[in-house]
């Protein structure tokens, strides 16, 4: 089944972008997934089919009219199919792998990009649209936030990524983030692998990476270590 991602912007030639490269591209090509746009332009007012207007109040910046947002997303419906519609706003829910999970087991999504201010909240109501913020920072446009998205998306598609094993082990799975990789050399700049990792001892490795796991995402991630599923009753002192 083919994964559809269609992305209302105002900037269709940003696409597919990265999303051409490497394991996402091959699967686009394979039909794994599939990328439309659709340019908001072309429903914009009048001659110059403007798009967007002053706020409401006052204020500087411009926003994205509802009318014509309502339309391009209505347009859309009818090739996107019954998809969940996102809105990429920094006041969104912050996506996280869960998301990204629920989502791939979708039929695909229809990916809303603001630009200016941002867009007529009207259209977030009126269109029921789950709004999703990739970090707290902010971006000049949600086309970037848009390929985020579909890139986490995508790598989780079944024939994908090569190794379903290489997704089960990764950060995020499991609530932790991931221990450390090495490869040849055996030794570099003086720097040797771990010995654990040239034991051939299959469970002591396993442990040995779940310990590292555990340490690095307590040291650098309280939020996830308090939050970790199949936590202990009792906390390691
Ligand atoms: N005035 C808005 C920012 C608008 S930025 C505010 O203060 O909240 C313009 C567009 O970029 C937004 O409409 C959104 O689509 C996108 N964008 C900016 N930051 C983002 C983020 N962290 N996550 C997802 N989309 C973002």
């Amino acid at each position: 089944m083919t994964w559809r991602a269609t992305v209302l912007t105002l900037f269709p030639e940003l696409f597919p972008g990265p999303l051409a490269a490497s394991l996402s591209g091959e699967a686009l090509k394979s039909g794994l997934w599939s990328l439309d746009t659709i340019a908001l332009r072309d429903f914009g007012i009048g001659r110059h089919r403007t798009v967007d207007d002053t706020p409401a109040g006052g204020g500087a910046g411009m926003v994205l009219r509802a009318d014509v947002l309502g339309a391009a997303i209505d347009a859309a419906r009818q090739s996107a199919g019954d998809v969940p519609l996102i809105v990429l706003s920094p006041r969104g829910e912050l996506l996280t792998q869960a998301t990204v999970r629920e989502l791939a087991a979708g039929p695909g999504a229809l990916l809303l990009a603001g630009r200016f201010e941002g867009i007529d909240q009207r259209v977030i109501e009126g269109r029921n649209a789950r709004e999703i913020s990739i970090g707290d920072y902010v971006l000049a446009g949600g086309e970037l936030a848009a390929m985020v998205l579909i890139d986490a998306v995508v790598r989780l598609l079944p024939g994908v990524v090569g190794a379903t094993a290489s997704l089960v082990e990764e950060s995020f799975e499991g609530g932790l983030l991931e221990y450390p990789h090495y490869t040849r050399p055996r030794a570099w700049e003086g720097r040797q692998l771990p010995e654990v990792l040239l034991s051939g001892d299959h469970a002591r490795i396993a442990a040995w990476r779940r310990a590292e796991s555990e340490r690095i995402t307590r040291e650098r991630r309280p939020d996830l270590w308090a939050r970790r599923k199949g936590k202990p009753t009792r906390a390691p002192s």
